[in-house]
């Protein structure tokens, strides 16, 4: 389904397996074509430490920042095409390690909670892997419900991530 208007979607990309860095580099360039949609800006690369079972790699992490036409189930069956293009199983542990995760952070204004999809996302306000990139893309982003980026990015711990040179 299609939007009339442009929505302003931001997704997290995440990776700890085969290459991350590749993922997601890839993944973005993957983003960029998606129809429907174009890619306005996106984050550095960060190095994070994994968040669950603690005996996996590192993780690369970035924001992306969509204009998209297309509903936000469209969106994320798209992106869990891209998921499955990278090779992601679904089986295994809750937050164990995978080739590529692209979550929806944001769309819009909208405030959705089903099991299928829950924007904005649940975990953004405690995870600095997403309001570190986040807030290089757009620190004046209001998240419905949570608050603008700048003000919630500080109350983050760190926690051990590096932003990597371009
Ligand atoms: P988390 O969502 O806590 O970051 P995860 O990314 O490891 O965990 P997945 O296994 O990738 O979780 O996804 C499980 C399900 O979450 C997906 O099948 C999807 O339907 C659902 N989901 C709910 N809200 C969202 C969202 N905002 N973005 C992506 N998937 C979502
Ligand atoms: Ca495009
Ligand atoms: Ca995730
Ligand atoms: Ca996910």
């Amino acid at each position: 389904m299609r939007n009339h208007y442009l929505i302003d979607a931001y997704i997290g990309l995440g990776s700890n397996l085969q290459n991350p860095h590749a993922q997601v580099t890839h993944a973005l360039v993957q983003l960029k074509q998606l129809e429907n949609c174009s890619l306005h800006s996106f984050s550095s690369l960060y190095s994070s430490r994994p968040m669950g079972p603690p005996d996996q790699p590192a993780y690369i992490n970035a924001v992306a920042w969509l204009k998209t036409r297309l509903d936000a189930s469209t969106l994320l069956k798209k992106l869990q095409s891209i998921e499955n293009e990278h090779g992601r199983t679904r089986l295994g542990e809750h937050w164990g390690p995978r080739t590529l995760d692209l979550d929806i952070l944001v769309y819009g204004n909208y405030k959705l909670k089903s099991q299928a999809l829950s924007v904005p996302h649940p975990g953004i306000k405690y995870r600095e892997f997403v309001l570190y990139p986040l807030r290089e893309v757009n620190k004046n982003l209001m998240i419905p419900g949570v608050g603008v980026v700048h003000r919630i990015q500080p109350r983050c711990y760190p926690n051990g991530l590096i932003r990597l040179p371009i």
